[in-house]
């Protein structure tokens, strides 16, 4: 971590380029706006024979085309301030949260949708501010998952960090524990012996990393995936979907089939955030359903990831995909398969519906009421239930309804 390259003069000389003078003005600018940051390693990778195609340096190194603000663009698009209950928590969907427990990363991703707070203040939380993001998901008991983001929290010392986690595992309701780090791509020497003997304590645990390029998955971070799934730990990816960077059927295939391979399931496949310094990075949502087409079908069925746009404005993760059902009519759905064939399925000629009122006690269908966790109906789940007399859902404001009052 000492030795992240941090200015243009050190990334020259270790890379052995020379930049010419608009290329370190332009540097000079991004960077008093965004900062620099990247580990010996990940710098290590990056092809200097190449460099403006090359998937490491677009990730790493600025780009002076941060600077232009899209009319699109929010500081912060996913109102992660807004939903903020306690210091360090994101509070947005009802069993779960989000604890930011470092503000600082091994390297400073171009892409990054935290954009905003890189480099802001590099540090680590005290021990007081994450007690407080701790205690409300103390008094919380409908929070059954926990995941600590930040920044990195690999970033914190083995101690510290046993600390967070020890202090969560108590909680009762916490029934399970998520990392999101990159560390294994950017750092890889960071997944320590001593590190996954810690966090093999506290268990059920899973880990959630970011891999966007097949070119990241060298040797080194191979073996620190490795020695986490050897630790137990059930291991995620999260990538995003870059322009020029993986932005391509055959790169994704590659990527996604390396990670199974090395016990990691894809999980998400995010379309890029609206946050500001992100433009030049952005595709069309198109390009991510062409690279599911390419996916789904084509290979193992634990390589797909969802294909998510994170709503502006907090509305959280939303799903994308093909169209797969074509048609239906009153016992018989049509779809297509992968490979264009049309096909039919024939629905029951009878089913039949047990009404639903939500009294499971009175149901004949086989439930443990103590360890199933009553929740409030909500959002279109609601509308189609059986239970509540809602027919619609209606924006706020609506003048038409407002009329009426
Ligand atoms: C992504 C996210 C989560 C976790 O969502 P999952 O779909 O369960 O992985 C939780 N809280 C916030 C604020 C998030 O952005």
């Amino acid at each position: 971590m000492r030795h992240c390259v941090r200015d243009v003069g050190s990334f020259e000389r270790l890379l052995g380029i020379k930049l010419d003078q608009a290329e370190r003005d332009a540097f000079h600018q991004t960077v008093s706006r965004f900062p620099m940051s990247i580990t010996p390693y990940y710098l290590s990778l990056i092809d200097k024979d190449n460099l403006v195609n090359d998937p490491i340096f677009m990730q790493s190194f600025p780009n002076h085309q941060e600077l232009i603000i899209h009319q699109s663009d929010m500081a912060d698009p996913l109102h992660e301030d807004k939903d903020s209950p306690a210091p360090c928590v994101t509070h947005r969907y009802p069993d779960r949260v989000l604890l930011l427990v470092s503000n600082t990363c091994a390297m400073y991703c171009r892409h990054c949708t935290r954009k905003r707070r890189v480099g802001d203040l590099d540090s680590i939380p005290d021990k007081e501010t994450i007690s407080q993001g701790i205690d409300y998901i103390r008094r919380t008991p409908q929070i059954r998952d926990v995941l600590l983001s930040g920044g990195d929290p690999f970033l914190l010392s083995d101690d510290y960090l046993d600390w967070i986690l020890t202090e969560l595992r108590a909680i009762k309701h916490v029934e399970v524990i998520r990392i999101g780090t990159r560390t294994p791509v950017v750092l890889p020497q960071r997944i320590t012996d001593d590190l996954v003997t810690m966090l093999k304590k506290h268990h059920p645990l899973w880990i959630n990393t970011h891999f966007n390029h097949p070119k990241e998955l060298t040797k080194s971070s191979c073996r620190a995936l490795a020695k986490l799934a050897d630790g137990g730990i059930p291991l995620g990816n999260q990538s995003v979907l870059l322009a020029g960077v993986n932005d391509c059927p055959r790169i994704m295939r590659v990527l996604v089939q390396k990670l199974v391979a090395n016990r990691v399931r894809p999980y998400y496949l995010y379309q890029c955030d609206l946050s500001e310094g992100l433009g030049h990075f952005r595709t069309p949502v198109g390009k991510g359903i062409e690279i599911l087409e390419s996916l789904i079908g084509h290979t193992s069925g634990f390589c797909v990831p969802t294909y998510v746009i994170d709503a502006p404005g907090g509305g959280g993760k939303i799903p994308v995909m093909p169209n797969y059902l074509i048609s239906w009519s009153t016992n018989k759905v049509v779809l297509r398969n992968y490979e264009g064939v049309i096909t039919t399925y024939r629905e029951p000629d009878s089913y039949e519906q047990a009404f639903c009122d939500r009294n499971c006690a009175s149901c004949d269908l086989q439930l443990n009421l103590d360890s199933a966790n009553e929740q409030e109906l909500l959002g279109v789940e609601m509308l189609l239930s059986d239970s509540d007399e809602t027919i619609s859902l209606i924006p706020k404001g609506n003048e038409r309804y407002e009329r009426r009052n």
